[in-house]
């Protein structure tokens, strides 16, 4: 069972797990998800997709081997427009798939976020971490809610014995992420693919480390199979500020589209990138896609977007 089956990063989950041969049940309340991302899958006798709040709880017959959790926004904006949803899936929902795992007897997953740092002031992000984040910000509805869903898988594996795994997702980026989602590789390639201005925020000296979802899904399956129940990074440990990364898009597209300021986001962290020797040391996990290889591969899904 996989919530948030039809967003960007639950969709592809949905496809490793078939092409392991599971049977898979999608849920997702469409909020920021859509079925097109698993159209592809639909007419598979494996694949179920199912519109579904997983905060109002979820009751399911049968046997459940895997509950992973990944429905929630996890754009800055989307989040932003949502700050309640936001809050709730993280802990209600959280709490309501703790429960069904526990009741089916099933591994739970939580993908968390590198959010959970806040605006570090430790660089890189190792797991040890506790993050510096602002609990009432316009980012705190998902940071904090996250924070709470790792408390509750701690929780459910401590109190109930329940096989928990918590994954910190950072950035990462390919085909299905939605081109209006806010963020700044789907922002930057709409605008380069289209000749607009690219609205670099600040100074653009900002970092981020961009994983590419197929790296980021292998991780996720090795760390079901492998990991333990205390957090884990997951991402590119390959860091660029925002400026170099619209400039490294502009050239991919071939584009001559211009680099405009806007405003910086309130509480918009100044560097992001993860250390991921746990993971290495752990499952042998390493991302395989280098930077412009990645982007280039996401610059071809908008393109045939735009173009649709
Ligand atoms: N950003 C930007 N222009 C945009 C969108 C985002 O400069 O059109 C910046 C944003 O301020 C942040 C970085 O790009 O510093 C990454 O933002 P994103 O929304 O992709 O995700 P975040 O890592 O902040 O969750």
């Amino acid at each position: 069972m996989v919530s948030g089956g039809a967003g960007f990063i639950g969709s592809h989950l949905c496809d490793a797990l078939l092409e392991r041969g599971l049977a898979v049940l999608a849920l997702d309340n469409f909020i920021t998800g859509s079925p097109g991302n698993v159209k592809h899958i639909e007419a598979s006798p494996d694949f179920e997709l199912r519109q579904l709040d997983v905060n109002t709880g979820v009751f399911l017959d049968g046997d459940v081997r895997y509950v992973l959790h990944f429905a929630s926004p996890a754009s800055p904006p989307q989040y932003g427009a949502n700050p309640i949803h936001t809050l709730k899936v993280g802990t209600v929902g959280t709490m309501n798939m703790l429960g069904l795992a526990r009741a089916k007897g099933a591994t739970f997953m939580l993908a968390s976020t590198s959010e959970i740092y806040g605006d570090p002031l430790v660089h890189p992000q190792p797991e040890s971490y506790w993050g510096n984040v602002n609990p009432i910000g316009p980012r705190g509805c998902y940071d904090e809610a996250k924070r709470c869903a790792e408390a509750y898988a701690m929780a459910y594996h401590r109190a109930h014995h329940v096989d928990t795994r918590i994954v910190r997702i950072f950035n990462t980026h390919g085909p299905r992420m939605q081109v209006s989602d806010g963020r700044a590789v789907p922002n930057f390639m709409a605008q380069a693919i289209r000749g607009e201005p690219i609205t670099v925020y600040g100074d653009g000296a900002q970092t981020r480390s961009l994983c590419y979802v197929s790296d980021l899904v292998r991780g996720v399956l090795e760390w079901l199979d492998r990991g333990d129940e205390l957090p884990v990074n997951l991402g590119n440990p390959e860091e660029v500020t925002v400026l170099e990364l619209a400039r490294t898009i502009i050239r991919l597209a071939g584009s001559r589209s211009e680099i405009v300021h806007g405003d910086l986001p309130e509480d918009d962290p100044k560097q992001r990138r993860p250390d991921i020797a746990r993971a290495q040391r752990l499952i042998g996990w390493r991302p395989e896609v280098g930077l412009e290889d990645g982007l280039s591969r996401t610059l071809e899904y908008f393109r045939s977007v735009e173009s649709a």
